[in-house]
């Protein structure tokens, strides 16, 4: 019987994998330069983590979380007895990132009072049980970073550029895409706003989809997000945030405003923008694929969540981040032509001419990659034309040929896989040999000079790009 993958998932093979690691290094090495680090929690936690988070009207907790039993709970459940579960024993997959890292947070007390913001990204699976369809995936990858600590409207300004800046690096033109941001209001002003869209709600009620006849209950804002046409319609002449907004979050806005100005980040505002989940404040973003994404164009988002710490179980602490997705990414940069990570070629592939020299080609082979090189070598018994063809298939550089005749003399034959010219090279000369042609990989900047640090000769053929 074949086993095939869990409907709704992807496996990560090629390029796809590739990509994914690309996605990381480039999230790594720009995340850091905001003084972000990174954070690995758990891919599951007690439901309540994202209960507390999430708020129960939301669609994600109502019946997008993926279960998680441990055997004993299975047991008590498949028997009947699910009401004897602990709070411990009901966990859930994480739907995504922002509430296990808050859960971390408050139980490591990573946030001191008066302390520095902790400030952290993060990347990996996330799940939801929703009916798998076209960019839907019940395993999907996201890259997330949080800040939690700072109120500072420059703080949400930083948040934004950096997750701009993180684009672009991956390829994807600034002007391919949208930033959309809007203010959702605080504590002060959302409840009152909340009351007038939900008043409004009712009075168009009969016009409303089944579900937003449920939301004008339980989550009003979310009908602004409904992809209904009569909705949609009904809900563009609903109050505006933009109209409710106190004094304090007035000003919040327009200093995330300015710093964006100053910038010179071009966005729009859109006061339909309101992120589905119940915690979110103050800012709100979301950058969108103007072409060739269709209905589904968004490719990340995020915003202030000043209230989800304390509704988690800790002191009051403001927070902003944002969350991308992988797959939408990929699409992202593969619509507006965005270079793919391609598999790295060898730079040596050390070849046998008998059979006799193997462990003498088996060595150098260590040697060379304990050197830097990437080295490749025939493990299926090649005769030495065949392995000269999977050199070239691999897009090797440099083939080195270990021979019983050049061997007797202490060397090796070193082909040029372009010219197709060859030389002989003492074994004990041959990582500075290749160094040279190759150009060094000691990680120094010296760009061939004499007397580097990693004691490589670097003669002239040094510094020619094809390594380090
Ligand atoms: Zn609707
Ligand atoms: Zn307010």
């Amino acid at each position: 019987m074949a086993i095939n993958k869990p409907r709704g998932t992807e496996d990560l093979i090629g390029v796809d994998a590739l990509t994914w690691q690309y996605m990381k290094d480039v999230a790594d090495s720009l995340f850091v330069t905001y003084g972000f680090a990174p954070i690995e929690v758990p891919t599951f936690e007690q439901t309540d983590v994202f209960v507390h988070g999430l708020g129960t009207s939301t669609d994600v907790v109502r019946k997008e979380m993926f279960t998680a039993l441990s055997p004993d709970a299975f047991a008590k459940v498949s028997t009947g007895g699910a009401s004897e579960l602990k709070a411990a024993q009901h966990l859930s997959l994480r739907p995504e990132g922002t509430a296990g890292v808050v859960r971390a947070s408050i139980e490591h007390g990573l946030v001191a009072q008066g302390g520095q913001p902790l400030k952290v990204w993060y990347a990996g699976p996330m799940f939801r049980a929703e009916r798998p369809q076209k960019g839907r995936l019940r395993q999907f990858h996201q890259i997330g970073v949080e800040c939690l600590g700072a109120e500072d409207p420059a703080t949400d300004a930083e948040v934004i550029i950096m997750f701009m800046r993180f684009i672009e690096q991956l390829g994807i033109a600034r002007d391919s895409v949208r930033l959309i941001i809007n203010s959702m209001g605080d504590q002060a002003c959302r409840p009152a706003y909340r009351d007038s869209v939900s008043a409004y709600m009712y009075e168009h009620f009969d016009e409303l989809c089944d579900e937003c006849r449920v939301r004008a209950d339980t989550n009003p804002l979310r009908a602004f997000d409904c992809k209904n046409d009569r909705c949609r319609e009904v809900m563009d002449a609903a109050p505006r945030i933009s109209d409710a907004l106190c004094d304090d979050c007035r000003a919040h806005y327009g200093q995330v405003k300015a710093y964006l100005d100053a910038q010179g980040i071009a966005y729009e505002e859109d006061p339909r923008l309101v992120r589905g989940l119940d915690y979110y404040t103050r800012t709100v973003f979301e950058v969108q694929v103007i072409d060739g994404l269709g209905a589904q164009n968004a490719i990340g988002g995020g915003g202030r969540y000043d209230r989800l710490v304390e509704v988690s179980g800790g002191r009051p602490t403001p927070g902003i981040g944002f969350a991308c997705g992988f797959e939408r990414l990929v699409l992202a940069m593969q619509a507006c032509g965005a270079e793919l990570p391609t598999p790295v070629c060898p730079d040596v592939f050390v070849s046998v001419a008998e059979p006799e020299c193997a462990s003498k080609a088996f060595s150098i082979t260590q040697e060379l990659r304990d050197n830097g090189f990437v080295v490749e070598a025939d493990r299926q018994g090649r005769s030495l034309k065949g392995q000269f063809k999977l050199a070239d298939k691999l897009g090797a550089a440099k083939v080195v040929i270990v021979g019983p005749d050049e061997l007797a003399q202490g060397k090796v034959k070193l082909r040029d896989m372009g010219s197709h010219e060859e030389e002989l090279v003492d074994c004990d000369a041959l990582v500075d040999r290749l160094c040279e042609l190759l150009g060094c990989d000691c990680g120094c900047d010296c760009e061939g000079e004499e007397g580097c640090c990693c004691g490589h000769g670097h003669g002239d053929g040094a510094g020619d790009g094809t390594k380090g």
